[in-house]
């Protein structure tokens, strides 16, 4: 019979999952900003990118407080809402439409991250490691915040601009 796995097994390989994709996430965030036409969508995309290596660097300290290695292992959906990204670049690249495209796969991005993080925080909560729920809850509060920024920029006319050029 296989080795029971636990709830500790479950926590380890979800933050593995989150860790690969934010390197993925990190490495996509420049293509992104080169590709978008407004100047603030292109300083979100600037933005989160910092904020991307405060992630991965509060990833391995999560790692560090539960005394794991810090290792990424593939996540095929981040892998998936990235292609989907790079397919908006290739087919809408230099488009009017192409800043409306981007914040809907960045928002595809950031939805998959809050999902990851908000499970990851329960489960810390759950097994006692304080000092990973705060690590976990401040990137969440990031990934959040940056939706909330997309919508304001879709709203504040990107979307609209797309429709009138
Ligand atoms: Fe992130
Ligand atoms: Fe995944
Ligand atoms: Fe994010």
């Amino acid at each position: 019979m296989a080795k029971a796995k636990t709830i500790d097994d479950l926590f380890y390989d979800t933050l593995k999952d989150i860790y690969y994709a934010e390197r993925k996430i990190l490495k996509t965030l420049p293509k992104m900003a080169r590709g978008a036409h407004s100047p603030d969508l292109k300083a979100a995309f600037e933005k989160h990118r910092l904020e991307t290596e405060g992630q991965v660097g509060r990833l391995q300290d999560v790692f560090e407080v539960i005394g794991k290695r810090a290792v990424g292992k593939t996540c095929d959906a981040i892998e998936g809402i990235v292609a989907e990204g790079e397919e908006i670049l290739e087919e809408y690249g230099g488009t009017p439409a192409v800043d409306a495209g981007l914040i809907a796969a960045a928002q595809a991005v950031e939805h998959y991250e809050i999902t990851r993080y908000g499970t990851l925080k329960r489960w810390a909560q759950l097994l006692g490691h304080k000092e990973a729920v705060a690590l976990l809850d401040a990137t969440l509060k990031e990934e959040s915040q940056t939706d909330k920024d997309l919508t304001v920029l879709a709203d504040a006319g990107v979307n609209e601009m797309a429709k009138a050029m």
